[in-house]
């Protein structure tokens, strides 16, 4: 027998060729392994025969009955129906299969079948149309309980439990991976019979306990790498502290008044940079809630204590615009903030470099370029991270290296609800700003069919007449012949026609770095008047003239996505728009627009997200796609992940760098989850 090892990839599998594979991709699945780890979303008893007599139409049923008269199909007529009369010992029923031919010698007249369907009315009489059926008694008798799996494009759910009855040739080589004593204490079933009784459960309770096991186990890798990582990160050193008088000073000075969130955050801030002890605080707010002048006030104080300050954003659009804004707003205190990105030019990133070093710069605007080793500074006070969940855990604490006892300040617009806050950043204070500048108007969200796709893009022609700027954002770079949704690269076409006589441009992630920039600085400055992109202008980017948002195949993102794109029109003085478009009605679909229609408060999306999805997602960690359906299932039961985290505080309080034999298994998992960089603190 060839055992089929799990860490093989996915396309090994009978079955399972170029688009499978892609698909499966897509929902995470690479390995065999990965398809161990896609588990039913539910299971449906269908131990309970019933009669014909009693079925009721337009209900599932599964009868047992044996065929009386099979009508075989015409066999040189392509969708010529199969139809079966079967029956028990109540009544009759007929089966109907079309595109039949290949069914036809399943069936022997006289034999006994299962049929599991949903019962339609035919002339008054039952028929079931295209059920799943087995032969009773046979291995695969339907008459069991049986998994559902999520639904993936172009596996049937037969097809799905084929491959998992496949691959339980490979259990065997599967190898427990929790440490014995934390199953002991925590009573948890063991990995085989936790597979085994998932994809082919016998008893309920078995499948509970199963289930039990493995969202343990998920959780369980999750907190022992983020617990790891804060431990890695704390450490008691001396606190560097400074006046914050200037940041007052600069806040007076401004055009505006702070908003009472923005007030409430800068008091904390302040007493934390002004007290004894290390800031380490993340700061919360919606798109546009105006963290970045928290953030100046922060490091104008810094710098005017005579300590230097950094200030790291995900892309190097971003950091441009934090250093043009910077750069005026500093202007009036003396102070000239540097940039420092990975496209400079070498001359100037060693002039910058050797600054930093020598504690002549005060101010520093980066993006991780600002991680590598031979980046030092003289006497860092303060490191600022924005936009936080757009790097790994592992690089804000790399960043916070960088200054024996710099105060730390983390800033996020992807809010995430309180239950996680507390186990993902439990070593950091927090702070919400939920309040939003006077005069911003929220932004008016309509969802669309296809069907009234034009009317959508009429408006926008409008708003362009005015003067005024539009987004269009596609799920995919180019079209697919195996995902049904629209391209940025084929929107791009079609809409520079429709757009004839304005300027339309495509971004997508596939582009270089320096191409999108230029693009993304291009519209800025109000050059380019549409422009088609992927997601990957999610993140920060600033132009207020910009009032409309058309997202298409709105079901493709979630909805910290869906809020975060949003977030980029409304910026301005110009009442704005989001036009969600979509054709997918599924309930899940059909939430996302209910919700972003009824609300633009980021905080309450989160909630709702972390409800609709899990909290896989929203916590930014690699972890087994397939198992995100599940995992949403049981956050529902908070405890778990409670246990999960004492479970992994106790581990790491014997073993902190999991070194014991006995956590090399789990230690693996960590390192797999989390990458590779982990490695440098377990
Ligand atoms: P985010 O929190 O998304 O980073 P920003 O800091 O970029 O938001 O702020 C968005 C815009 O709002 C900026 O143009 C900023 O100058 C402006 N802004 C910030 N605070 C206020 C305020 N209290 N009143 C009016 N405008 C403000
Ligand atoms: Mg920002």
């Amino acid at each position: 027998m060839n055992m089929i090892d799990p860490r093989e990839p996915i396309s090994t599998l009978k079955g399972v060729g170029p688009k499978k594979q892609t698909i499966l991709n897509d929902f995470g699945i690479h390995t065999v392994e990965d398809f161990l780890y896609l588990f039913p979303r539910e299971y449906q008893d269908r131990r309970n025969v019933t009669k014909i007599k009693d079925v009721s139409f337009g209900e599932h049923a599964l009868v047992t009955a044996r065929v009386l008269v099979k009508k075989t199909p015409n066999f040189y007529r392509k969708n010529s129906p199969l139809s079966l009369m079967v029956e028990d010992e109540t009544g009759t029923m007929e089966v109907v299969f079309f595109n039949g031919r290949f069914l036809s010698n399943l069936f022997n007249q006289g034999m006994e079948y299962s049929f599991y369907g949903k019962v339609t009315e035919n002339f008054g009489r039952p028929q079931m149309i295209h059920p799943e059926f087995s032969k009773s008694g046979g291995k695969d008798d339907i008459r069991a309980i049986i998994p559902v799996y999520p639904n993936i494009q172009g596996f049937s759910q037969k097809e799905i439990r084929r491959i998992q009855g496949e691959l339980r040739e490979s259990y065997p080589a599967l190898e427990e991976w929790l440490p014995k004593k934390t199953m002991d204490e925590y009573r948890l079933a063991d990995l085989i019979f936790s597979m085994s009784n998932l994809h082919f459960p016998t008893e309920g309770r078995n499948v509970l306990a199963a289930k039990y096991r493995m969202v343990f186990s998920e959780f369980l890798i999750m907190e022992t790498g983020l617990m790891a990582m804060k431990r890695g990160e704390g450490g008691v050193k001396e606190a560097i502290s400074f006046s914050c008088e200037w940041g007052d000073r600069f806040a007076s000075n401004l055009s505006f008044d702070l908003t009472s969130g923005q007030r409430d955050a800068w008091e904390r801030i302040k007493s934390d940079l002004e007290g004894s002890h290390r800031m380490n605080r993340l700061l919360q707010g919606d798109v546009g809630s105006g963290k970045t002048v928290v953030a100046e006030m922060a490091m104008l104080s810094c710098a005017k204590s005579g300590y230097q300050s950094v200030i790291m954003a995900p892309t190097e659009v971003l950091a441009k615009q934090h250093l043009e804004t910077f750069g005026r707003d500093m202007a009036p205190y003396g102070i000239e903030p540097k940039l420092l990105i990975s496209s400079m030019d070498t001359k100037e990133k060693r002039k910058t470099i050797e600054g930093l070093a020598s504690g002549e710069h005060e101010m520093l605007v980066a993006t991780h370029a600002v991680l590598q080793d031979n980046i030092k500074f003289k006497n860092l006070g303060l490191v600022i991270t924005d936009e936080q969940h757009r790097f790994g855990v592992n690089q804000r604490k790399k960043l916070s290296d960088k200054g024996e006892g710099a105060n730390v300040l983390v800033m996020t617009a992807t809010p995430i609800p309180r239950t996680l806050a507390v186990i993902l950043y439990g070593d950091m204070d927090t702070s919400q700003i939920r309040t939003m500048p006077e005069g911003r108007k929220p932004v008016q969200t309509i969802a669309l069919g296809k069907e009234d796709r034009a009317s959508a893009y009429n408006f926008a022609r409008n708003q362009l007449r005015e003067g005024r700027q539009i987004y269009v954002v596609a799920p995919l770079i180019e079209d697919s012949e195996s995902i049904d949704a629209l391209s940025a690269t084929g929107l791009y076409n079609e809409l520079k026609e429709t757009f004839g006589g304005y300027k339309v441009a495509l971004v997508h992630g596939a582009m270089k770095q320096d191409e999108k920039d230029e693009i993304m600085e291009a519209f800025s400055k109000g050059d380019i008047h549409v422009l088609v992109s992927t997601v990957v202008i999610e993140v920060g980017i600033n132009v207020p003239n910009a009032t409309v948002m058309i997202i298409e195949n709105s079901e493709r993102f979630g909805l910290a996505q869906l809020h975060q794109l949003r977030g980029r029109v409304g910026r301005g003085s110009h009442e704005s728009y989001c036009y969600l478009l979509s054709d997918n009605d599924s309930e899940i679909a059909l939430k996302r627009r209910e919700i972003m229609c009824k609300t633009n408060d980021g905080f309450e999306i989160a909630e709702e997200d972390m409800a609709l999805r899990g909290p896989g997602e929203i916590f930014g960690v690699r972890q087994h796609g397939a198992m995100q359906p599940m995992l949403s299932d049981m956050v529902k039961h908070i405890d778990v992940l409670e246990d999960a985290q004492n479970a992994a505080k106790d581990i790491l309080d014997v073993d902190p760098r999991l070194e014991m034999p006995e956590n090399q298994n789990l230690k693996d998992r960590v390192t797999k989850m989390f990458g590779e960089e982990l490695d440098l603190l377990l």
